[in-house]
């Protein structure tokens, strides 16, 4: 596995290639979650890259930017045992300058649940994104379903700027007892890993409701409220794949989406449906 570490050296490494390129942009602290992706990019495509960038413009002041979770000898080692070719890993130095362009997220989109919670937090993650596809230029990149409102936000950049690249989302991995994995799972205590269940329970409780045919959404999202308390709850919201609120669940159209703080911990999940 070849490790590169600026943008410069990377495009020269692929500048002659005509290989079909998967691409995973990752925050490291790589968990079962990353590996899957990676293995969805092994699968489709001759050359795999992975970065590991830790974005401080998507963090907002006072969030966890400083103690964000770094395990950088262990995901080299995941990396490398997952078949990865290259390994991106560059300073914030070499990727942001003092006056920078960059991408706005949409007014609307942008800007309601996470976007909401953490204003400009997907400022910042679409002007990466866009960085990192500039530098790799990938053929396909594959981003996680669990942050869907990051891939929605990120397949309508890339469709609103022509862009040349296919996204590709995966399906959400879990732990046994339904704990979608996350790197800041770890700031978890026991007792809040517990509480921490709700979350994924509220979602079986979601989908149950669906199989008993009750598709109203007011009825699903106040049901879910009552799994998730005491918990405080960001939202618990039913969006159509165009990200629209909607009265009633429409299979094959909809997700619904919570996020939820435990203990000092922000959490969200979803499911698709
Ligand atoms: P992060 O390192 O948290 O920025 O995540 C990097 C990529 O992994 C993003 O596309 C995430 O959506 C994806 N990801 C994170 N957690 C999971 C999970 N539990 N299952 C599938 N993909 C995930």
């Amino acid at each position: 596995m070849k490790i590169i570490s600026t943008p410069i050296e990377l495009k020269e490494y692929f500048k002659n290639s005509n290989k079909t390129l998967g691409f995973v942009p990752t925050m490291g602290a790589l968990h079962e979650g990353h590996i899957t992706l990676i293995k969805e990019a092994r699968k489709a495509n001759e050359i795999v890259v992975v970065s590991i960038f830790v974005n401080p413009t998507q963090f907002l002041k006072g969030e966890d930017l400083d103690k964000y979770p770094r395990k950088d000898d262990a995901d080299k080692k995941i990396c490398e045992l997952s078949g990865v070719d290259v390994l991106f890993l560059p300073e914030a130095a070499s990727i942001y300058s003092d006056d920078e362009v960059s991408i706005l997220a949409p007014k609307v989109r942008g800007f309601v649940l996470e976007g909401f919670s953490r204003p400009g937090h997907f400022n910042g993650v679409l002007t990466v994104v866009m960085k990192l596809l500039n530098i790799v230029n990938p053929t396909r990149a594959y981003f996680g379903k669990k942050d869907a409102q990051q891939l929605n936000l990120i397949s309508l950049m890339v469709k609103q700027f022509f862009m040349s690249v296919e996204v590709i989302g995966v399906d959400t991995v879990r732990e046994n007892d339904g704990l979608a994995l996350s790197s800041r799972n770890i700031y978890l205590t026991v007792k809040e890993r517990q509480e921490a269940l709700k979350i994924s329970a509220s979602l079986q409780c979601a989908a149950k409701m669906l199989t008993q045919k009750i598709v109203n959404s007011q009825v699903i999202i106040q049901k879910m409220r009552e799994h998730l308390a005491p918990l405080e709850i960001f939202y618990v919201e039913i969006l159509n794949r165009d990200f629209e609120i909607i009265k009633e669940v429409e299979l094959a159209n909809s997700i619904i989406l919570v996020e939820v703080k435990v203990g000092k911990t922000r959490l969200i999940d979803n499911i698709w449906l």
